[in-house]
């Protein structure tokens, strides 16, 4: 964490904010990436794991400055970005990445108050088998050895995870690291790592949507849904003939629970190469989103829109910092 973010996180001025609007002359649209809200007295320190109160007021936050677009809206927002007067209000999406749970039990029912539409692009394995990502297994194994030490075997060599920091957010920063190093081994090498270490899980483990819950979140008005793969591969580990079928796979299934095909994609992790958003265009998808961590710009080809992550550690104020730019 640098100085810019401490100070950001404990004091705002609003004069800064306000000029950083001000300074933004082009049309852009600022989507935000979400991952899982839940309720505030469960303690999961993971960065995916927002509090149901932060978000709360995140979301007011955001009615108030913001013009919230769905996805549809926003593209038609760009698509005609020369003509765009600035509005006064800047536009902004909100999306919420791979399914979990607290996307229906506890994102919804603010969303559906305050009448923001959002989008939420699912991965289907997880929702068909009722299983749990094998990051969420490890972030699980991790927080259950607590503030003690645990070496990973892996065939890249021992990770050395240590959970002696005293603040959630240096904690989580010990866990990514092991997850990063982990996302380069292969995909049946990090699920043997996450069966050996399933921990017996004391802390309550994310959980992702049924499809029932699924079906339920996509009746409402304000929801899009939008494809993830099925089992959260990342894409640039994959040749075309099987990133392909990951793909269709999802949006069989996603047509199948909730009656509609979806046009919008998100590269799981944000992993991509060039020829992966050609073939993502030619499966009919309309856009697609990444994970680069700033504003849309209409200069942005439609496959590799942009987003900005929004995790537990952000309070209001880093969340200000970021929705303006001063943060990325
Ligand atoms: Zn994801």
């Amino acid at each position: 964490m640098g100085i810019q973010h401490r100070l950001a996180a404990a004091y705002l001025p609003r004069l800064l904010e306000a000029r950083a609007y001000r300074r933004a002359t082009h049309p852009r649209v600022t989507v935000l990436m979400y991952h899982e809200v839940l309720p505030d007295e469960l303690d999961i320190p993971s960065w995916l794991v927002v509090r149901e109160a932060r978000f709360r007021r995140q979301m007011r936050y955001l009615k108030r400055h913001f013009r919230v677009l769905s996805l549809d809206a926003a593209q038609d927002y760009m698509a005609n970005a020369a003509s765009q007067v600035k509005a006064r209000r800047p536009p902004a999406v909100i999306t919420f990445d791979d399914g979990y749970a607290g996307n229906f039990s506890c994102a919804l029912p603010i969303l559906r108050e305050l009448r923001l539409p959002f989008t939420v692009y699912v991965s289907t394995a997880m929702l068909a088998e009722g299983g749990r990502f094998w990051h969420d297994r490890i972030i699980a194994a991790l927080i259950t050895a607590g503030r003690g030490r645990l070496s990973i075997e892996t065939s890249a060599g021992t990770l050395e995870y240590s959970g002696s920091a005293r603040l959630d957010a240096r904690r989580w920063a010990g866990i990514e690291r092991i997850l990063t190093r982990l996302k380069d081994l292969a995909p049946a090498e990090r699920e043997a790592i996450a069966d050996r270490l399933d921990p017996d899980l004391k802390i309550p483990a994310l959980r992702m949507m049924t499809p029932a819950e699924l079906h339920e979140l996509s009746a409402s008005p304000l929801v899009t849904i939008g494809n993830h793969t099925h089992a959260h591969e990342l894409l640039d580990q994959l040749d075309s003939d099987s990133a392909s079928a990951t793909i269709l796979k999802a949006q069989t299934l996603l047509e199948e629970w909730t009656g509609r095909r979806p046009a919008h994609f998100a590269y799981p992790n944000g992993n991509y190469v060039g020829e992966t958003a050609a073939l993502v265009e030619r499966l009919g998808m309309s856009t697609a989103v990444t994970g680069r961590s700033r504003p849309w710009l209409e200069t942005d080809a439609l496959f590799e829109i942009p987003r900005i992550g929004i995790g537990r550690f952000d309070n209001l104020n880093l969340f200000r910092a970021r929705m303006c730019g001063l943060l990325q």
